[in-house]
């Protein structure tokens, strides 16, 4: 009898789905993972290592030194969410500002990147009662999941989420420039050669420009519970 089931979240880029996994995980007691927060650690530590140079990712260099990339999460005390850890050092803020948004979509084109994320990924998740969000969760890193969501949200709306959230950080940006890192990175991972951003042909489809962050996590609680009780027969 399996109890706990693997739920794979995708989507564009802040359509709120790590806002949905972690909600969605805090409700089923799941492990929750934010496998973008580990392609903004590698680019963290390219842009510090300068193994990106004028905007350029220096490929050959970045993969030689992977192996000196370790990534972890632990539970923040004071939030209760994962937080990233860079070879020890916790960077979950300095991986949300705007230098490592603009340059992550380029090593996540990386092959060597992706191989090597998506085997710490399967290790998370090989127990289940995971929910992980990400780009190709449901195609690539769990293609079994019992539950695949794919989240869509009209660009303008993300925007605006996005502006916000990075204004109550105190970051100074402007609603072009978050509209444009949003436009630069749905089209990179949308049209890279290693594991687009696609929705899986098994995935439900969420679209919650409408949708508040309760709306959105009751219809999800309920294709999980469904799912769940269907996996547990
Ligand atoms: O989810 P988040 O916006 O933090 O992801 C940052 C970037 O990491 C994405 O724009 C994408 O380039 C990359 N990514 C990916 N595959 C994933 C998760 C994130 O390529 N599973």
């Amino acid at each position: 009898m399996k109890e706990k089931i693997t739920i794979a979240i995708d989507g564009y880029s802040s359509c709120g789905k790590s806002t949905l996994a972690r909600g969605l995980a805090r409700s089923l007691n799941y492990i929750f993972i934010d496998s973008g927060a580990m392609y903004r650690g590698v680019t963290l530590y390219a842009l510090e290592n300068n193994l990106i140079a004028d905007e350029q990712v220096q490929k050959t260099a970045l993969i030689a030194a992977l192996p000196s990339i370790a990534l972890s999460f632990e539970r923040s005390e004071l939030s209760g969410h994962p937080e990233l850890l860079l070879n020890g050092q916790n960077v979950e803020k300095e991986i949300r500002v705007p230098r490592v948004s603009n340059q992550v979509s380029k090593v996540a084109a990386i092959r060597e990147v992706r191989e090597k994320l998506v085997e710490e990924q399967r290790k998370l998740g090989r127990h289940g009662g995971i929910v992980m969000d990400g780009r190709d969760i449901g195609s690539v890193v769990f293609p079994d999941a019992e539950l695949k969501l794919f989240i869509t949200a009209a660009l303008e709306v993300r925007v605006e989420r996005r502006f916000t959230e990075l204004t109550k950080k105190g970051i100074e940006i402007s609603r072009n420039e978050v509209r444009e890192n949003l436009q630069d990175r749905d089209h990179l991972d949308s049209t890279r050669a290693e594991s687009p951003l696609i929705r899986a042909v098994d995935a439900i489809l969420l679209d919650n420009s409408q949708l508040n962050r309760e709306e959105q996590l009751e219809i999800a609680i309920k294709h999980a519970k469904k799912l769940i009780s269907k996996a547990s027969r």
